[in-house]
């Protein structure tokens, strides 16, 4: 039977992003195109595809991912929503997601993110010792303490957070240890995202490793 849900992926800030971590390949991507950043998402735009989206569905997930998202800014995502909820009709199912760096997760964000009941994802790489080896700010400093604070009032605020940690040839034979520590947090979830091939062979190893720690 044809399952008529549709799931949509937004990048509302273009490529733009706020932190500089050692492995973004999408920075250099960016840089490659005719136009490297086309800025934040206008009002038309969003309404453009909040139309189209809910003329052909009866359920919609809109993911909004980045570059960083929320440097489109906190208006930008109320705008979208009460948009959706302009458009919507009464039996159609709407949810979101957020795939952020989570460094600019304040109090409003924590409101809205809770009102709206988005799934937040926050990239985090295990313990700081891992972390902080490439996740840096503009000024090469390290972000961990920020984003895990900023990710633990997510939690206590009742917001779905999960976590995404990127695996490297670098720190893959550490997954066992950014395993390990994730266990002893309260997220919902881990996804793993592996940026080389050559990663996948220790990852293999490490889970080798972890399933026999248990
Ligand atoms: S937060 Fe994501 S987009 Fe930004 S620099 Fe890091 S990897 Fe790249």
């Amino acid at each position: 039977m044809f399952d008529n849900s549709l799931n949509l992926l937004i990048k509302p800030a273009s490529s733009d992003c706020n932190m500089r971590c050692k492995y973004c390949f999408y920075r250099d991507e960016a840089r490659q195109r005719k136009k490297s950043s086309y800025g934040v998402m206008n009002s038309e735009t969003a309404e453009n595809i909040i139309k189209k989206s809910l003329a052909v569905s009866e359920s919609c997930n809109f993911c909004f991912q980045g570059g960083e998202p929320t440097l489109a800014g906190l208006d930008f995502f109320r705008e979208f929503t009460s948009c959706v909820k302009k458009h919507k009709k009464k039996s159609q199912k709407i949810s979101y997601s957020l795939q952020t760096n989570g460094t600019r997760i304040n109090n409003e964000w924590l409101k809205f993110l809770a009102a709206e009941k988005f799934l937040v994802g926050v990239s985090i790489d295990g313990p700081p010792s891992e972390h902080d080896r490439f996740r840096l700010d503009p000024e090469c400093k390290p972000s961990f303490y920020r984003i895990f604070s900023n990710s633990r009032k997510m939690l206590s605020a009742g917001i779905g957070a999960n976590v995404l940690t990127v695996l490297t040839d670098e720190n893959a034979l550490t997954a066992g240890n950014i395993y390990n520590f994730f266990k002893k947090t309260v997220f919902y979830t881990i996804s793993i995202y592996l940026v080389s091939i050559r990663s996948i062979g220790a990852v293999f190893s490490s889970a080798a490793k972890i399933t026999r720690l248990h």
